[in-house]
This record gives C-alpha cells, structure tokens and sequence, in this order.
C-alpha cells in the first residue's frame, strides 16, 4: 500500500467533514489556469492519503458554472493525486431513481457551452479519448461500496451536464428524457474531461435530490423536506466515501492514468520550453521539461 498516490475528493463543503478523517494540513496551490476555489485539506483516512477540495470554495461562494474546474484538477494533480472521486447532486431523470437514491453514472452528455474544459487548448495538440468518460474499476467499487452502506445505488447511466446557474426549463428538461439520460446535474463532465486528460482516474457519487421538473404529477416539495434529503444525502456520501477509499489498489488494470501516451499529435520538437515548464504537472511523463 505504501505506493499509493494520494486520493482526491471534490464536492460540496461538507465531505469532509468525516469523523473518521485525520487533517494533517490545509495547502494553498497557485496553477497556471489561476486559483482553485479554495484550499485544499490534506488528511488520512482509513489509512490512505486524501486530498479534499470543496468544489464551491468555503461558503458555497462559487456557483457550478463558475467555478476554476482547471485550476481545482490541475491543483489535485499537483499535489500527486492520481485518482479523484467527485460527489454532486442531481436531479432525477426517471421515475425509478427516487431522492436519496445513489447513482453511479457511466456516461456524460456535456450540454455546456462556455465553459473551459481542456488544458490543450493551445499547444500542444492533444486528443484524449473519452469513450468511457469514468473510470471503470472505480465505478465498480463505488457501486460496491454504496450498496455495502445501506443506499439504494444505480450502476451505470447517463447524466447530462447543463451550463446553470439556472435549472433547466419544462421544456429542456422534456427533450433530456427523450434522450434516455438517467440524471442530471452541472459539474461532472467538465471534471471528468480534466481529470482524463491530467491521467487521473475519475469516479461519480450522484446523490438524488428531485424529479428535476419534467415530472407533474410529484406532490408539492416542501423546504423542510428538501432539507432533509440534503442531510440524508451527505450522510449517505460520506459512509461510501468511507467505505470505497481504502478498497482502491494501486494498481487498477485502467488506461486512465495512460490515457495520453496515444493521444499527443505534436512532434515533440514543435513544444518549446516554455510549454513545457508551464504544463509540466500534466506532460513531464511524454515532453519532459529539461530546465531549471
Ligand atoms: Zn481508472
């Protein structure tokens, strides 16, 4: 176990908020993408490494479509994470994924339009597959471990991305349930791209909070209610979170944390040094950087 690298977790402030949890230290990261949205907390649980970072900043200050996903996955990776489990909730897009329900998608539809969502958007060219856009094995052993906790977990499913902050309209949300998606929600997809192109394998916990609002015939939601849930809910992520970290080996059989040795399309001398330097944490394995 000793060669395990740190383990990374994004989601609202309260993950980390885990009885169970040792902080060592609170670790300010600069990137050159700019600020993460907060500090990152550096902990161990159940014997392993973890680094946290609260997706929204302290305060829940940044809304999903705000927030620096750049700068947040460039920091994990930074700090030697290979490896990032991201806890959102979602709106439910069947009839059979009820609140308080845990799913595991396997697939994202990014519906977004504006936001930033690669590190090569200049050079170097870089063209990472996303066929399977999360990891594998890790889904696997979240659905394991959501299950050995006591949630009523989903294996597999779509969610779709939306830009936000506003939720969807009657309308929109309609044409998403003709396409078959399970959940939907406003984060994973642009972690998901980063986190494939900084070679980290990246896993889902989608907490179910509502019916969205294509379903007309669910009673009136009360605050008090939703409230509820919300607690349920991080309660709920916190035990799988508990549970799923020490269950994850070293050694995965994935191609995540590969997934740029195929994909680099620029000959290595069209890559200058300055190139090199800046994106060192992302490409030192393929186009290392010789100075000082
Ligand atoms: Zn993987």
């Amino acid at each position: 176990m000793g060669d395990m690298n740190p383990v990374g977790i994004t989601g609202g402030t309260g993950v980390y908020e885990i009885a169970e949890l040792e902080i060592l230290d609170r670790v300010e990261v600069s990137t050159p993408f700019g600020q993460p949205s907060d500090t990152y907390v550096t902990g161990r649980l159940q014997g392993v490494d973890v680094v946290f970072l609260a997706r929204h900043g302290g305060g829940h200050r940044v809304p999903a479509c705000g927030v620096n996903y750049r700068a947040n996955i460039f920091g994990f990776k930074a700090l030697g994470c290979d490896t990032l489990l991201s806890v959102s909730a979602v709106g439910s897009m069947k009839e059979e994924y009820h609140p308080t329900d845990i799913v595991i998608p396997d697939q994202l539809y990014d519906n977004t339009r504006t936001r930033k969502n690669t590190f090569f958007d200049s050079a170097p060219a870089i063209h990472v597959s996303l066929a399977d856009p999360t990891c594998l094995v890790l889904g696997e052993l979240l659905f394991e471990s959501a299950l050995k906790v006591g949630a009523k977990a989903h294996k597999g499913g779509t969610y779709v991305f939306i830009e936000g902050p506003a939720f969807s309209t009657r309308a929109e949300s309609k044409v998403y349930r003709g396409w078959g998606v399970d959940v939907i929600g406003m984060t994973g997809a642009t972690e998901a791209r980063l986190c494939r192109e900084a070679e980290m394998c990246y896993g889902t916990i989608s907490l179910v909070t509502d019916y969205d609002v294509w379903k007309e015939d669910s009673e009136d939601v009360t605050m008090d209610a939703i409230v509820a849930i919300l607690h349920q809910n991080a309660d709920m992520a916190k035990a799988i979170l508990n549970e799923v970290i020490p269950r994850i080996p070293a050694e995965r059989g994935c191609e995540c944390r590969d997934s740029l040795k195929y994909a680099l399309v620029s000959s290595p001398e069209a890559v200058p040094d300055e190139v090199r330097r800046r994106l060192n944490v992302l490409i030192n394995k393929y186009l290392p950087y010789e100075g000082v």
